[in-house]
């Protein structure tokens, strides 16, 4: 069976185009990335956990962890298993109850 994928050339083509725009907004001979990121990105307020994940001497893996921990992005037992995975459920650490975020933490 051949599996045909559609690439998103057109997509890349859209968001070249509006990348060119915001360029060609900014002031000639001033084009630096943090300016085009500024443009770019999407601005969302911040969540009231935030200086949980990011704060002054953090240690980013930590970082990361606590914020799929927040997230409940861990694959944990229970989030591989609802995957369709086939996984013991049964937590390893106790062996006592299944393995999740809340049991975990
Ligand atoms: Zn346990």
């Amino acid at each position: 069976m051949l599996l045909v994928i559609d690439l998103p050339v057109a997509r890349i083509g859209e968001d070249f185009l509006k990348l060119k725009d915001i360029v060609a907004r900014l002031p000639a001979g001033n084009i630096a990335t943090l300016k085009i990121l500024e443009e770019i990105r999407v601005k969302n307020n911040k969540v009231p956990w935030h200086k949980l994940i990011r704060f002054a001497l953090h240690i980013p893996k930590h970082s990361i962890i606590a914020w799929m921990v927040v997230l409940n992005r861990l694959p944990t037992k229970d989030k591989l298993s609802s995957q369709g995975l086939n996984v013991d459920m049964v937590c390893l650490l106790c062996n006592r109850a299944d393995e999740s975020r809340d049991h975990m933490l």
